[in-house]
């Protein structure tokens, strides 16, 4: 699959992060049910951490002796992962502390790094418990391959990094109107899609990001302040009524959703989609459909671009919406209101 794998070294001690309120509320019996029985006939130790709120992890893991871990582990949705992931980023000795090998479990209801590593190993499509299961012997194995991670600037909260999405319109839209449908699992992406075509706005427009701060943490190669104009060999898409702009760096969004079949872990590069104002809901619905199988590519929507890119700028036109990052809500700030266009700029490739 084009993946670079290296081996976890052995004994292996392992830190597990379960999040007892992720997804339908069973990620703790999923564990108890599949993964410790697993993780003891493979021989390896493993320390149970049960999260008990929000930040709890991402604290966690900011003060933790990393000496003492060989891996750390997320059995969540994503957001848990975004957690650790920005807390290890947040450590004073970042550039050591994100080498760290991570590995996640499916136990939310947003699983789509799992259903991307998955889909990485070459297996078939595999969904809820057989995609733990396929996830638990990828963990056993213990099989490392590096990954991207994002920098995301926006205008006033501190530097994010993220490695699966950053969302502007419907799909985000979706994502965040959809927790109320967290009961029903991973269909929640599904059922909540479909209630949004059903109360879609007309047409909105794009937001976006990117800024300089002093920063610790990883330098940024590919990004000017935003205060300042991108540089000029960036392509400009021009001002346009926007129904949905997604950049993603894995190849699934959710368990049904493989949207970006070209993705891999650690390529650089961020697959780009936005679909343009003026797609009927009918025509949106058959994407949407067409993304379970990855099929969204080929079915010729004239609305839907697809480009491939290094780095993004985003900048706000609408006065309310919906930005996010890995499924998380960011900042939604209309600092840009006097530019009166919206621009994706990408580096040529
Ligand atoms: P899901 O896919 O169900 O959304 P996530 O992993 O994205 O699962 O978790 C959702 C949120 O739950 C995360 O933002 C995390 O910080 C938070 N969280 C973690 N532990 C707890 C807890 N014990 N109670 C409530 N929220 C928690
Ligand atoms: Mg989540």
């Amino acid at each position: 699959c084009g993946v670079s794998m290296s081996e976890l070294s052995r004994p292996c001690r392992m830190m597990l992060l379960v999040n007892p309120q992720s997804g339908k509320g069973q990620a703790l019996t999923l564990y108890n049910n599949h993964i410790q029985r697993m993780l003891n006939e493979a021989g390896v130790p493993h320390t149970l951490v049960i999260t008990e709120r929000q930040n709890h992890a991402r604290e966690l893991v900011k003060e933790a002796d990393l000496s003492q871990w060989d891996a750390l582990v997320i059995m969540s949705g994503d957001g848990l992962l975004f957690e650790v992931i920005n807390g290890l980023l947040d450590r004073p000795d970042w550039e050591e502390a994100i080498r760290t090998p991570l590995g996640i479990l499916p136990g939310g209801s947003g699983n789509a790094l799992a259903a991307s590593v998955h889909h990485y190993s070459g297996a078939a499509s595999a969904f809820s418990e057989e995609l733990l299961v396929s996830c638990g012997f990828l963990l056993c194995k213990g099989l490392v391959s590096r990954m991207d991670l994002v920098s995301i600037h926006l205008p006033s909260s501190p530097r994010l990094f993220s490695f699966l999405s950053l969302a502007w319109g419907f799909v985000a839209d979706v994502d965040i109107e959809s927790e109320k449908y967290r009961h029903v699992g991973a269909a929640r992406f599904t059922v909540g899609t479909l209630v949004r075509l059903a109360s879609l706005r007309a047409s909105s427009i794009g937001p976006a990001s990117v800024a300089n701060k002093s920063l610790s943490g990883p330098p940024d190669s590919l990004l000017l302040p935003l205060d300042q104009p991108p540089p000029a060999d960036w392509v400009v898409v021009q001002e346009e009524d926007f129904v949905l702009m997604l950049a993603m760096y894995q190849s699934h969004l959710a368990e049904d959703l493989f949207a970006a079949p070209g993705a891999i872990p650690d390529d650089g590069v961020i697959h780009l989609f936005y679909v343009r104002a003026g797609i009927s809901r009918t025509a949106l619905l058959k994407l949407f459909l067409a993304m379970e199988k990855g099929a969204h590519l080929a079915t010729n929507c004239q609305h839907l671009v697809y480009t491939k890119v290094r780095a993004l700028r985003l900048e706000p036109y609408s006065p309310k919406g919906i930005i996010t990052v890995d499924g998380e809500v960011v900042e939604y700030d209309q600092t840009h209101k006097h530019i009166q266009t919206f621009q994706t700029l990408c580096e040529p490739s």
